[in-house]
């Protein structure tokens, strides 16, 4: 192929195999299909699976091998945007699950979609589990890569160079962890969003969350569903601001601590058994120099990125995934097949000068976004600036945003019912299914129960024959 003397010898390192790693090897995967030449793709994988996040862990702290615990998933956990909103342009529902499904998935089930893509070829090859990139230096003279890895199953240190690194390691993993007054003496449970696992410790409990983002709220309407006496959300600059239901509340931020007893802005005191920080998360990459290490905050358009995804002092270094998300798998699609087109010589990039022109200009946008609405209106044109950038399947975006600002609506109309809602495919025009259950009345969240209703007494005699 006419691409072939470009790609000779070349390497693309990838360090994650989470959604976002795995559109990347997809991305190549694509092309090779239609007869592409292609650069050597090693994937390098902390966990002993793939999945990132939706491989969920029962450990908290440290995995296997002593590296800190990636998952911040817990059980009962179902998708808190529906389905519809992220489904792959090139791989539907439809034809993972062959048959309708409703719009809001627990994770196992939507774990199982986001490996059947991949699984129909044999890009688990391309990926080295158990792995750990720990550093990475960049020379200015060869313009390669070297990666430092740790096989940690061996235990063994050895280094690869690279033409090209992704960083997909994810970005909701390192907590962030506020410090209050007297919490240190504080005699309960304190923890972060980050080593939950379900709210079973919860109930009968009194249970106060800090933050008033997704984790605040789903991780107290899981507190609130499992049985725990009473929730508590104590917000710092936006209210979630929705009628709550009897035994769910939020109040002003929490001031101090006394023993179990909380203090809040607004005069009001407390007695809780638990507090659970669901202050979000840091960027972090420990295995990154200073100068490329992308420094941001959690937000929708992260500067120093081009179109992105490219770090624009040095754009064979590609970060996927690291804006704020309301979009999911199929931006990390979308991001994945630009910076495939870039790695395989099919895209060229402007200057630095324009490529600072162009942060600049999506940075501007992104500071006069201000509602839901209106962020969501920005990611949208984020995703079609990138679709026409690439020959990612075509997908309609703007009837996307739709649904999003649907959903919006209904979570604010009700928010223990808003997961019974169905949305319409905009890949294949299917309308999702009316789950079979009611969300607050499921408490078992396994893919067998979701798919075929059964329940745990016919599983265990499934199991028995
Ligand atoms: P991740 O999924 O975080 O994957 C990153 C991978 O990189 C991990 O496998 C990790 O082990 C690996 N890694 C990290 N560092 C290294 C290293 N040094 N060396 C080797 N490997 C490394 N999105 C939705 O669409 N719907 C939801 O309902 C939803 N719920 C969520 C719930 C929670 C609690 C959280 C935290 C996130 C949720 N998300 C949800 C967003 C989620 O982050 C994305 O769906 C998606 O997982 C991001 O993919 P990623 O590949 O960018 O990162
Ligand atoms: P986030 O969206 O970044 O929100 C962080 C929250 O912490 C904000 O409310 C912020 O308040 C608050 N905060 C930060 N520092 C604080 C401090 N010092 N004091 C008080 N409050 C502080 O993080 P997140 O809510 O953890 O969400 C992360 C990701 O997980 C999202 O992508 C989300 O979709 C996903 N998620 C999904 C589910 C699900 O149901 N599927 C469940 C949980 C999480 P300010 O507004 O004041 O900054
Ligand atoms: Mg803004």
């Amino acid at each position: 192929m006419s691409n072939k003397n470009i790609l000779k010898n070349k390497r693309v390192g990838i360090i994650g195999a989470g959604p976002s790693g795995l559109a990347q090897i997809r991305a190549f995967e694509a092309l090779k299909s239609q007869g592409f030449a292609m650069p050597e793709i090693v994937c390098f994988e902390k966990q002993d699976n793939w999945g990132g996040m939706w491989n969920y862990s029962w450990r908290t702290g440290v995995g296997k091998y002593g590296e800190p615990l990636h998952g911040s998933m817990y059980k009962y956990l179902w998708s808190n945007g529906p389905k519809e909103c992220l489904e792959f342009a090139d791989y539907s529902f439809d034809e993972h699950f062959k048959k309708p499904i409703s719009s809001y998935p627990p994770r196992p089930v939507l774990f199982d979609y986001i490996q059947g893509r991949i699984k129909k070829s044999n890009a688990r090859e391309y990926i080295r589990f158990n792995t750990t990139a720990r550093w990475v230096s960049f020379d200015e003279e060869t313009k390669k890569f070297t990666v430092i890895l740790d096989d940690l199953k061996i235990d063994k240190t050895y280094s690869e160079e690279f033409d090209f690194l992704v960083v997909a390691s994810g970005h909701f993993s390192t907590p962030n962890m506020p410090y209050f007054k007297g919490i240190e003496n504080f005699p309960g449970t304190v923890m972060h969003a980050h080593d939950f696992r379900g709210a079973d410790q919860f109930i009968d409990r009194n249970v106060l969350l800090i933050g008033s983002s997704y984790s605040a709220e789903d991780i107290g309407v899981q507190c609130y569903k499992h049985g725990a006496k009473s929730v508590t959300l104590s917000y710092r600059s936006n209210q979630i601001g929705i009628e709550w239901p009897e035994g769910m509340k939020e109040v002003p931020l929490v001031t101090r601590f006394e023993d179990d007893t909380a203090f809040f802005k607004d005069g009001t005191t407390e007695k809780f058994d638990a507090v659970i920080m669901c202050t979000g998360y840091q960027h972090k990459f420990p295995f990154l120099p200073d100068e490329m290490r992308l420094k941001t905050k959690n937000n929708l358009y992260p500067d120093h990125l081009y179109k992105g995804v490219f770090f624009n002092d040095l754009p064979q270094l590609i970060y996927l995934g690291m804006q704020d998300q309301y979009y999911t798998f199929n931006m990390f699609d979308t991001q994945a097949w630009v910076a495939r087109d870039y790695m395989m010589g099919r895209l060229e990039l402007p200057t630095p000068a324009e490529r600072r022109l162009d942060i600049d200009q999506w940075l501007e946008k992104n500071e006069q976004a201000e509602t839901g609405e209106e962020h969501v209106d920005f990611q949208t044109a984020y995703i079609k600036d990138l679709l026409s950038l690439s020959d990612y399947p075509h997908f309609n975006v703007d009837q996307v945003a739709v649904m999003f600002k649907e959903w919006l609506k209904d979570k604010e109309e009700c928010i223990l019912t808003y997961r019974d809602k169905t949305y319409q495919s905009v890949v294949t025009g299917t309308k999702a299914a009316v789950h079979h259950t009611e969300w607050m009345d499921e408490l078992n969240d396994t893919k067998e129960r979701y798919l075929y209703e059964v329940t745990d007494e016919e599983e265990l005699v499934a199991e028995r024959i």
